[in-house]
């Protein structure tokens, strides 16, 4: 999936911040810091997030950033990224709140994937042909609900079009229950190098509730054929607070994490939000543990993993420490785009594939969610772009200090100033104010030189970077965040 910025994860500890913190929550972590800081916002996998974009930006407005990326770039000497969405999905589960179509049909695929081929070749006639890639992902929805030739198919024709450098990042979503290890050897030899297994929790009440079941033995079958494969890293995601969790069974799902020793996790809160995704409507108010139980689970997780040898990257994202995400986070060299956390600096990021979101010479433009509304634009010969949205300075500058304190936890004054021709300390009077409360309770070091996040401000990351979004600077937008919890 790509991580819309706008979607809140409803976190618990915002929540319902006078509830206690069980013990075996990391020490800098203290119940008064989540009560006073953590609220619920942006997960900046984008700056502005998603939520600015507009109607007004449509397919000829993509065209020209397309042309624009072409025009800098002749040379092609840039490598970009490229995001590829395959929606559809064999089963639904329960919590699900990604773009996806829930179909048992698998000639659909074949539909959509001529329609992705058209749009291929409307960007190709666009930038050129011959392109680097330096990151490739596969997101969705399900793409391993794709058979092998259709695999087969969609990459031949991204190699049409992009060159994939031998080095590239090129990754995909794998649903457990539709890949064997001899998928996962084609997988290879189609040119993938990095799985994400979407496994969430182990334990079988849990599973039953959100409608995916899924055994510690299955997950187990391919994690370690996987490596045998030469997967580079393979990340699995986990949820907490779904229904039927306790404290324990997360943590014995933890446990058995921990002992599959996937090179990434992720660990996301889940947000009930049955008005706005219908398919969480089948999740009972009564299954879901209550708020207490949630911060055990968070804080239970938090220790267990770094006890285990996990370090910690910031906002949901763990990796062991010869990772390439540790490596770079050790080094100052994270960054961070619609995947999550990245080793990979700023690219201009391609999106192909029903409601994928792209960002290209500075404009961000997203497609038509809907599967008719994208085939009918492609079968009329315009990308299926239907809103989008072109930044501002300001939003460039402000991009670069939230980014920065999402990746680096420090921000360089000085430097930005050089940048963007501003001073620091007047440009942003109101954002310093409002972080001396940050400071004052140990959050961050504010310094001649800049900003700086302690480790219990990384727990907080987002709350630091909220305080530099300026679209979210108004009561109206503060008061629809709140309204998640
Ligand atoms: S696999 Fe489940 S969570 Fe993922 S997109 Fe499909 S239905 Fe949603």
């Amino acid at each position: 999936m790509q991580h819309h910025a706008m979607e809140a994860t409803a976190c618990p500890l915002a929540s319902h911040p006078a509830a206690p913190v069980r013990p075996a929550a990391p020490a800098e972590l203290t119940e008064a810091l989540l009560r006073q800081f953590d609220t619920p916002g942006p997960r900046y996998t984008s700056y502005p997030t998603a939520d600015r974009f507009g109607s007004a930006f449509g397919p000829d407005d993509a065209s020209a950033a397309l042309d624009a990326l072409a025009a800098a770039d002749p040379a092609m000497a840039q490598p970009v990224s490229v995001y590829v969405h395959i929606p559809f999905c064999e089963q639904l589960c329960y919590y699900c709140a990604c773009n996806k179509i829930i179909t048992k049909h698998h000639e659909r695929a074949a539909e959509y994937l001529d329609h992705l081929e058209i749009e291929l070749g409307l960007v190709g006639a666009r930038i050129g042909h011959g392109r680097p890639v330096s990151q490739l992902h596969f997101g969705g929805g399900s793409p391993t609900f794709l058979l092998d030739e259709e695999l087969t198919r969609v990459m031949a024709a991204l190699r049409g079009v992009f060159t994939l450098q031998p080095d590239a990042e090129v990754s995909i979503e794998v649903d457990p229950r539709t890949v064997t290890a001899e998928r996962l050897a084609h997988f290879r030899t189609l040119g993938f190098n990095r799985l994400s297994f979407g496994v969430q929790d182990f334990d079988a009440d849990v599973q039953q509730a959100v409608h995916r079941v899924q055994s510690l033995d299955m997950v187990r079958s391919l994690m370690a054929p996987a490596r045998e494969l030469g997967y580079v890293s393979i990340n699995a995601d986990l949820i907490y607070g779904l229904p039927r969790q306790t404290p324990e069974s997360f943590a014995r799902t933890i446990a058995q994490m921990v002992e599959l020793r996937p090179d990434r996790l992720a660990m996301y809160a889940y947000a009930h939000l049955p008005t706005r995704f219908k398919p969480q409507r089948r999740i009972h108010d009564a299954d879901l543990p209550p708020p207490p139980d949630r911060i055990a689970m968070l804080g239970g997780a938090l220790a267990a993993l770094q006890t285990s040898g996990y370090d910690y990257i910031g906002m949901d994202h763990f990796a062991l420490p010869d990772d390439a995400l540790a490596e770079a986070k050790r080094e100052g060299r994270l960054h961070r785009n619609f995947q999550g956390y990245s080793t990979q600096s700023d690219r201009d990021l391609v999106a192909l594939g029903v409601s994928s979101i792209g960002q290209v010479a500075g404009r961000f433009y997203q497609n038509d969610k809907t599967l008719p509304g994208y085939y009918e634009a492609l079968q009329a010969g315009r990308l299926p772009v239907v809103r989008g949205y072109a930044t501002t300075a300001d939003d460039r500058l402000r991009r670069e200090v939230i980014m920065a304190v999402m990746c680096q936890g420090r921000v360089d004054c000085k430097a930005v100033e050089a940048r963007h021709g501003i001073r620091f300390a007047e440009t942003f009077a109101t954002e310093l104010a409002e972080l001396q409360a940050m400071a004052g309770a140990g959050l961050v070091r504010l310094t001649a030189e800049g900003l700086e996040v302690t480790p219990a401000g990384w727990y907080l990351v987002r709350a630091i970077a909220m305080v530099f979004d300026r679209h979210l600077r108004t009561s109206q937008d503060r008061a629809r965040f709140s309204k998640v919890l």
